[in-house]
């Protein structure tokens, strides 16, 4: 296996330069990624160097160092890394980028310290409601559920609205009809409950109430609290880009709110011709500041960097008075991951094929 480097300005730069597979693998069918990666023999001839990329967020906000024990930190660590395995793991058997970020996604989602899937935040009713994205930067085609409240793995719903609905997005009992059709694993709300989500909404819901009651007892609530997300942007060794996004939300949402994270364009975008975006934060900012196509449209209308072009819609949702971040690839396999936030939990794969985690600033 021959490895390069490649560096250049302005950016985080991940170029992964693999010999890799003339692969009979471009194109995946749809179907379960229980195992993804089991579809992706080891030892296929190599016959050409291509490049491939991976870049996960676990969510933006007030993370801090002060305020997590090591123990904590460790877990994240630990989550995150698994995704970027499953992800990775694809990637380096030739597999295709869709694959490779739902791979990660469902990882997150498994993942009870993240808000998605297990371990979504509660709505002002004490439910839980996930939405989730996908789409395919080669054909534009994409896929997004919202308000689902048992579907496991709601990411894979988007996936399959992309390949099998003939829509972009359905969203509540419609979606959930439809994952049941086609088979999907759908689980007793039960599931999703977590202690520390649970504290969350009393906390925010106490702290409303002091507020209006004009008690003015303080609360201290944190990003942590209210909201976070989890997404992979990915470029696979035919070119191709793809971005995932999945999400409960943010705490305390009215039933029936939808945030940014499956809205095609505004926290998930892919497109060969430029760029793969997943995005976290304030949702109602990130949809008003259209962040995932206006990122790509600066790029193939402007000619702005990767680089450039997420700072100047981070810029753009901060002007609205927006908080969050960002993780994106180009279709060289440049990567970028600002926030303008205390931190943002995220990983890439590195030139060296080195996995780097990272949390705060
Ligand atoms: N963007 C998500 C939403 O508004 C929440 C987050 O990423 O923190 O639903």
């Amino acid at each position: 296996m021959k490895l390069a480097v490649a560096f250049g300005a302005n950016c985080f730069f991940a170029f992964m330069l693999f010999s890799a597979a003339a692969s009979a693998l471009a194109e995946e069918p749809a179907g379960s990624l229980t195992a993804a990666a089991e579809k992706y023999p080891e030892n296929q001839p190599r016959m050409e160097t291509k490049k491939f990329g991976l870049v996960i967020h676990g969510g933006a906000g007030t993370i801090e160092r002060t305020k997590m024990t090591p123990e904590k930190e460790r877990e994240y660590r630990a989550g995150l890394e698994r995704a970027l395995t499953a992800g990775y793991e694809i990637l380096k058997r030739a597999g295709s980028s869709i694959d490779a970020t739902e791979a990660a996604v469902r990882v997150l989602e498994d993942d009870p310290h993240f808000n998605a899937g297990k371990g979504s935040v509660f709505t002002s009713a004490g439910t839980n409601e996930m939405d989730a994205a996908i789409m395919d930067g080669k054909t534009l085609a994409a896929g997004a559920v919202a308000s689902l409240k048992h579907v496991k793995n709601p990411i894979s719903l988007a996936r399959l609205v992309m390949e099998k609905s003939g829509h972009v997005m359905i969203d509540g009992e419609g979606a959930e009809a439809f994952a049941k059709e086609n088979g999907m694993e759908l689980v007793d709300p039960k599931y999703f409950f977590t202690q520390e989500r649970w504290d969350a909404l009393q906390k925010i819901k106490s702290a409303e109430k002091s507020r209006t009651s004009g008690a003015g007892k303080a609360f201290l609530i944190t990003d942590q609290d209210r909201h976070g997300t989890v997404g992979a942007v990915a470029l696979d060794e035919n070119g191709n880009l793809a971005a995932a996004t999945s999400t409960g939300g943010t705490t305390n949402k009215r039933p029936g709110r939808v945030g940014d994270s499956p809205i095609i364009g505004a926290g998930t975008y892919a497109n060969n011709a430029t760029c793969a975006v997943s995005a976290t934060g304030d949702g109602e900012y990130f949809i008003r500041a259209s962040v995932g196509h206006d990122m790509s449209a600066l790029m193939e209308y402007w000619g702005l960097s990767l680089k450039e072009a997420a700072q100047t819609v981070l810029d753009k949702v901060a002007k609205l008075g927006g908080t969050g971040g960002l993780i994106a690839i180009d279709h060289q396999g440049n990567v970028t991951l600002p926030f303008n936030t205390a931190g943002m939990y995220r990983g890439y794969v590195d030139p060296n094929g080195k996995f780097v985690l990272e949390i705060y600033k």
